[in-house]
């Protein structure tokens, strides 16, 4: 079982998934928690160069390096775990790409899409929490200063505007959340 947890930033999708953890550990369920950009040694890398504000990133080249962190990342990490019978928990995935660099940096979605599908082996995830808040509300959590939390409103409002248009056109697989409103909200449910 594939859970992937989406989100704007700064919406306690880390504290979500230490949640859900925790439940699967209590129950007894292996599983892998992990997360993108940057859970494998070439992951850790290329997060760095997409971090780094003096990579000054073409919104293309930007792209293709989330989808060499997915590569690797489901080559190395998800796709043996999923094999040997576990869950795999993990923040963010393919839909962070369609919200930030497709609705975000306006790049088209279709060629998003493909180039995603192709990099993760069409390894799509059984099930997407979508923790949704305002991002005033979550840019406002914001302690440290990278290159993208520096994007600006309107950046963060069609994120998540990509987000939910995203959840209305997968409802079978799409769970929408409230964030920032009570933090145990999904580990109750
Ligand atoms: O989720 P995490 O904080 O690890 O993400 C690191 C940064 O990368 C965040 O600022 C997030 O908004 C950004 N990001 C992005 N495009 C993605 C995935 C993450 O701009 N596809």
């Amino acid at each position: 079982l594939f859970v992937v947890f989406e989100g704007g930033d700064r919406v306690g999708k880390s504290t979500q998934v230490a949640a859900l953890a925790a439940a699967l550990a209590v129950s007894g369920v292996d599983h892998v928690v992990t997360h993108e950009p940057g859970d494998t040694e070439v992951g850790r890398r290329i997060r760095a160069m997409l971090l780094d504000p003096a990579s000054r990133l073409d919104d293309r080249c930007e792209a293709l390096l989330y989808a060499a962190d997915k590569a690797q990342h489901i080559h190395e990490v998800v796709a043996p775990a999923l094999a040997a019978g576990g869950v795999v928990v993990c923040d963010r995935y393919i839909d962070s790409m369609l919200a930030y660099q497709g609705a975000g940096r306006d790049l088209a979605a279709d060629d998003l899409e493909a180039i995603a599908a192709w990099a993760t082996r069409g390894l799509r995830p059984d099930l997407t929490v979508l923790l949704d808040a305002d991002p005033s509300k979550a840019v406002a959590r914001i302690v440290d200063k990278d290159r993208l939390e520096g994007a600006g409103d309107e950046f963060h409002a069609r994120v998540r505007e990509g987000f939910l248009r995203l959840a209305a056109a997968h409802p079978e697989r799409y769970l929408v959340c409230e964030a920032l409103t009570s933090l145990n909200g999904i580990a109750a449910t």
